[in-house]
């Protein structure tokens, strides 16, 4: 008799798990896709590993996916001959929320009504857990190739789950058994038809080949044969076929905003697909910055911690594939090699000319990308000091002139008044707070626009970018504004230095503060309000001082 072992899941699973089975979100089938992909990644995994230690394949080196049909008992089992999982796997893997940003995605989804948080389970992948959606059961066997040892996780998904060793004869020879014990209203997953027209529509360019079984012991047919989508001319591949593949590499279930698909020859040669999404990722502000883009050589995946792009691109998913790279390279030789350094600079241009093709071709669609992903991409006019001038083109703001639509700083330099010598900005928490501030009464009255920057990001990049065209940035909080030099396009108040009580005034405020400020100054910046606080000429200005007091610096 083996020993079954309770474990009670991590809070965050069980959270997850209630959410799953009281779902209503009505499109369970993702749930397919979600075992589909996993079984997908074991087989790569597998691959990879076997690059070193080829006796892991044994007999059986082809992967494959099988989805058996069990009407007369009402399951789906989804099995694979990947990678496996040993027992301490699954506890870690099936047990504990291992990704960051199904963290975030909860926090969303317990922040939104029921409704909205239904909606959000179908717009991005939550992963194994979906499975309970359609099952009230779940067992998984799985052993881990090489090992002499299997094991099965079973749960209802209420709370607990159980781990206990199995015999290998009930266990698959290599790789991952999962077993849906199909709720009463998910039967239909034991019908051929459904099954198979899911898996084509959702999976059908995943890169193993998938087969059903239409009953236990049956005759597997194949209903996805495995060819990579990225081999493939772009004339052969639709753009359904392309949303498809992103929704499986990106983990995401909407429209990609941009689809990158080229292949560079030359000294280097190497295919991408990277797709930039069509809204944001949940693990976009995650600290560790991660990007997702996977790395294969000759059809292999090797790791998704290439560094393919630069961090203010992490929101960009997809792959690249090379054959000028050895396949048992390793994932440390990887950083160092020319050849990513290539790959990185080639795919960085690529990315950002489609973007900034967008601009022209699809105004609208470039502005929701911008919205998404802009103050990701802000963050690389101060890290990628070679782009910044493109990156500054590329970069839109709203401004005392364009409060509604983020505009252009070529239009703004397009527009400057005479006499006006730099590129105002204001930074700070909200729209609101901006506009209310009396720090712009003086660039009002002379009809000098000011960028409103409202991200956390742009307290930074405007330290270190010092121009735009020639403009230097300057913060209207900082220093004297310069604003004698641009006439007030109405005035009739005369000069503040004229009138003797103001002198009197600045003396007597001098006196009083004392210590508390370096200066006290008449101003031209403003025009109704009588005093307002300003930074020195030099250093942080207000809004970043803040930043760095909030950060205990
Ligand atoms: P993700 O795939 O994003 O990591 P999932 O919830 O889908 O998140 O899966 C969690 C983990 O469980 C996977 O990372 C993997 O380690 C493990 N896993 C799930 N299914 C399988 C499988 N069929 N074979 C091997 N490992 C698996
Ligand atoms: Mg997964």
């Amino acid at each position: 008799e083996m020993s079954v072992e309770k474990h009670v899941f991590e809070a965050d699973v069980a959270k997850l798990l209630h959410l799953m089975v009281h779902s209503v979100y009505s499109d369970k089938n993702v749930f397919l896709r979600e075992l589909i992909s996993n079984a997908a990644d074991a087989c790569e995994k597998l691959r990879y590993e076997a690059i070193v230690a080829p006796d892991l394949l044994g007999s059986d080196p082809a992967p494959r996916i099988v989805l058996t049909l069990d009407e007369e008992n009402a399951r789906l089992i989804v099995e694979d001959n990947g990678i496996g999982m040993s027992r301490d796997e699954l506890v870690e893997s099936l047990g504990t929320i291992a990704r960051s940003g199904t963290r975030a995605f909860m926090e969303r989804i317990e922040a939104a009504q029921s409704k909205d948080g239904a909606q959000l389970i179908g717009q991005f992948g939550v992963g194994f857990y979906s499975a309970f959606m359609v099952a009230d059961n779940v067992d998984v066997v799985s052993r881990r190739a090489g090992s002499d040892k299997a094991w099965h996780w079973a749960s209802d998904g209420k709370g607990s789950y159980t781990v206990s060793a199995v015999d290998l004869a009930d266990a698959p020879a290599r790789g991952t058994r999962i077993t849906l014990h199909l709720k009463d209203d998910a039967k239909t997953y034991t019908s051929r038809w459904t099954v198979e027209r899911i898996v084509k529509d959702q999976s059908g360019h995943v890169p193993v080949p998938i087969s059903i079984m239409e009953k236990p012991g049956g005759e597997p047919a194949q209903v996805a044969d495995g060819t990579a989508l990225w081999t493939k001319q772009k004339s052969e591949i639709s753009k359904e076929d392309y949303t498809d593949f992103y929704r499986g590499v990106a983990g995401q279930y909407d429209e990609p905003a941009l689809t990158v698909h080229f292949r560079a020859e030359g000294r280097h040669e190497y295919t991408a697909l990277a797709f930039v999404p069509g809204s944001k990722p949940f693990d976009l502000f995650d600290p560790d910055r991660k990007g997702r883009m996977k790395l294969y050589v000759k059809r292999v995946f090797i790791t998704d911690e290439a560094d393919l792009l630069p961090r203010y691109l992490r929101f960009v998913r997809g792959l690249v594939d090379t054959a000028d790279l050895p396949l048992n390279v390793s994932r440390e030789m990887i950083q160092e090699s020319p050849l990513l350094a290539n790959i990185r600079k080639g795919l960085t241009n690529r990315v950002l000319t489609s973007i900034e093709k967008l601009i022209d071709s699809d105004p609208d669609a470039f502005a929701r990308l911008w919205d998404n992903f802009g103050s990701v991409i802000k963050e690389g006019i101060y890290e990628d000091f070679e782009r910044r001038a493109q990156l500054l083109a590329l970069s839109r703001f709203l401004t005392t002139a364009a409060e509604d639509k983020p505009r252009a700083l070529s239009d703004y330099v397009k527009d400057m008044k005479d006499g006006q010598a730099a590129i105002y900005y204001l930074t700070g928490e909200n729209l609101a707070q901006l506009k209310a501030s009396p720090q712009l009464e003086g660039f009002r009255a002379r009809g000098i626009e000011v960028l409103l920057l409202t991200d956390p990001v742009d307290s930074f990049w405007v330290t270190t970018a010092p121009d735009f065209e020639g403009k230097p940035f300057k913060s209207i909080t900082q220093g004297a504004a310069d604003l004698a030099a641009v006439a007030k396009e109405n005035t009739t108040a005369a000069s503040p230095a004229a009138s003797p009580s103001v002198t009197d005034f600045v003396a007597f405020a001098k006196a009083t503060l004392g210590e508390a400020v370096s200066d006290v100054r008449t101003s031209d910046r403003l025009t109704e309000s009588a005093v307002c606080l300003v930074a020195p000429e030099h250093g942080p200005d207000r809004q970043l001082q803040k930043m760095l007091q909030g950060a205990g610096r």
